[in-house]
């Protein structure tokens, strides 16, 4: 079933998405050579407690940090690890989220640590391009499909592959609500958009092939088939009569 939003329940998800934002931009700017990925983690943690949120990803199906943060060739679900030390050119995609009061918020971005390759460059603008147009696309009255067409076409046309096994969400009193919102699809198909409706609009492009692993040895990390770099980048989005309005963007 998915749930429709009260005034009250989005004005609670803004502030969980405006935590959730600062969070993410925190652990942004831990993107640095020389950092491990655990003092990303930090970042995002210290963030979301100062600012009086709780972590959504901590323990969440058992995962065991604040931050999912992902190198290179990892899609998502990175673990963040005293040992991972980011280097020059990594692409670092960094996906958190908080709960305020109750509702969540989840938000992910792509960042190059220093200077990275034109193709990663390119890569990291067209997965960014392709959420802002799956956003627009996200029109009272449209259809999820108009969403996934979105993504899907700009990301091919680019020459790019597309995640298919891991899909965006609606989102609310819990993290992961229906429907689930494909990074692919038919325009014109699939469920109405209606206002009230909250979503985890996030597309996962890859340099090349769609096809995905997960590491067998640590059960979360998610990587490309191909081994080449892949991106992330996530906003929540509240559905309103006036159009689509981004909650983890103050
Ligand atoms: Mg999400």
């Amino acid at each position: 079933m998915i749930v429709l939003k009260t005034s009250r329940e989005l004005e609670l998800m803004r502030e969980a998405g405006r935590i959730s934002h600062l969070a993410l931009m925190a652990g942004v700017k831990a993107v640095q050579p020389g950092n491990t990925t655990m003092d990303v983690e930090r970042a995002v943690r210290q963030t979301i407690a100062a600012l009086g949120g709780k972590p959504a990803f901590l323990g969440y199906g058992g995962f065991p940090a604040a931050a999912c943060v992902s190198v290179n060739e990892e899609v998502i679900h990175g673990i963040p690890s005293k040992r991972r030390r980011i280097q020059e050119g990594d692409i670092v995609s960094i996906d958190t989220g908080a709960i305020y009061k109750g509702f969540y918020g989840d938000n992910a971005f792509t960042v190059a640590a220093g200077a990275t390759s034109d193709r990663c460059r390119e890569l990291l603008e067209v997965t960014q391009k392709c959420l802002e147009l799956a956003i627009q696309a996200a029109q009272p009255g449209n259809r999820l499909g108009d969403i996934g067409s979105a993504v899907e076409q700009y990301a091919r046309s680019h020459g790019f592959g597309v995640v298919k096994e891991y899909v965006g969400h609606g989102i609310g009193s819990q993290m992961h609500q229906e429907p689930e919102v494909p990074n692919y699809g038919k325009a014109g198909h699939g469920q109405r958009l209606r206002p009230g409706m909250t979503l985890a609009i996030e597309p996962m492009i890859n340099l090349r092939g769609d096809d995905v692993v997960k590491d067998s040895r640590d059960g979360w990390t998610i990587r490309t088939a191909t081994g080449t770099p892949s991106a992330h980048f996530e906003n929540t989005v509240a559905i309103t009569e006036n159009g689509p309005v981004i909650l983890t963007r103050p």
